[in-house]
């Protein structure tokens, strides 16, 4: 792995630096509210006194995936940087307007974060915000960790995303992530994981949770990142890895009638080709659709939100491609 940081000197990302032994925080600037306010990415550094990698963690690309916010600072307020070796980056919330909004995509200009990665630097706030963590923080990171959930909207079973085509710079650490199932994510791109891998440099994204914030959920998160911290050897202890991992890839299913949702399997659930998954059924409890398993596999994610507008995701399958034995 290449070495961004030099921890026998100050670290700096963005407008923040942080001496050996210390932590600093900061604003990376954005855009300037209407109301004259600097906006942009809250960072938390933490420098250590040994050489080592940069590590960034991140949460809140979407601004309703609140446990990963949690888990950042957590992971961040524990690291001592009198024994870290590299640099510990923390980003509690990416994406603070849609954190503002309550809501997964930006409350200013509407747009999922996580699509549409690299950017613009002169187009709406969402594509600046890209265009700015691909400027200022890919280039200062060695490896990225990118911490979601389900969303408010659903449930997902806890998972590890690896980007096809990047196993050999994903794997290592997305096996340390410890999550059994191992998603091939590969059918879209416009993320900051994908950036990232483009720039060399590990990244995967860790799924857990959602529907609602949960004090579990922020243990598995930080119990992920202390894993990875190991295995990129900032840290004292064993690396925790499974004897053996489910490579799964996901298809999304979205039906085509309005309605209110039924589940019938949940995150994390085996089925058979054929089981019932969920059912919409309109007012009158009338069926309108039938969401079955198109072949053996697992429930990865389960809508939460009854609600259901025509062409709306309920369930998100994962058909298994195969094993993965460390
Ligand atoms: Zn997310």
């Amino acid at each position: 792995m290449t070495v961004a940081g030099d921890t026998t000197t100050a670290y700096t990302i963005g407008p923040v630096t942080c001496a050996p032994g210390e932590r600093a925080e900061g604003l990376i600037p954005v855009g300037v509210s209407s109301y004259g306010v600097e906006l942009g990415m809250p960072v938390i550094v933490v420098n250590g006194t040994a050489p080592g990698p940069v590590l960034c963690v991140d949460g809140g690309v979407h601004g309703d995936e609140y446990d990963g916010m949690e888990a950042v600072r957590r992971v961040v307020a524990e690291t001592d940087p009198a024994t870290l070796r590299g640099t510990l980056v923390g980003i509690p919330c990416v994406n603070t307007p849609a954190f503002e909004a309550a809501a997964r995509a930006s409350g200013l200009d509407h747009a999922n974060l996580n699509r549409i990665f690299p950017g613009d630097p002169d187009g709406s706030f969402s594509l600046r915000l890209a265009a700015t963590f691909v400027e200022q923080v890919i280039p200062a990171v060695d490896a990225l960790v990118d911490l979601h959930t389900g969303g408010t909207f659903g449930e997902i079973a806890p998972l590890t995303i690896v980007q096809g085509g990047y196993e050999d710079l994903a794997t290592p650490i997305g096996l340390a992530a410890g999550h059994e199932l191992i998603w091939k994510g590969g059918s879209w791109g416009g993320t900051a994981r994908l950036s990232t891998l483009q720039a060399g440099k590990p990244a995967i994204t860790i799924e857990a949770g959602g529907g609602t914030y949960r004090e579990g959920t922020v243990d598995l998160h930080v119990g992920s990142v202390r894993n990875i911290m190991r295995r990129l050897e900032m840290i004292d202890g064993e690396v925790a890895l499974r004897d053996h991992y489910t490579e799964v890839t996901g298809t999304f299913a979205r039906s085509a009638a309005g309605g209110f949702f039924l589940g019938h399997a949940g995150p994390g659930d085996q089925c058979k080709a054929g089981d019932l998954l969920g059912r919409i059924v309109d007012h009158y409890g009338r069926v309108l659709e039938e969401v079955r398993a198109p072949e053996d596999g697992i429930v990865l994610w389960q809508r939460r939100i009854r609600t259901v507008r025509p062409g709306d995701e309920v369930v998100i399958f994962g058909a298994v491609r195969g094993e993965i034995r460390p």
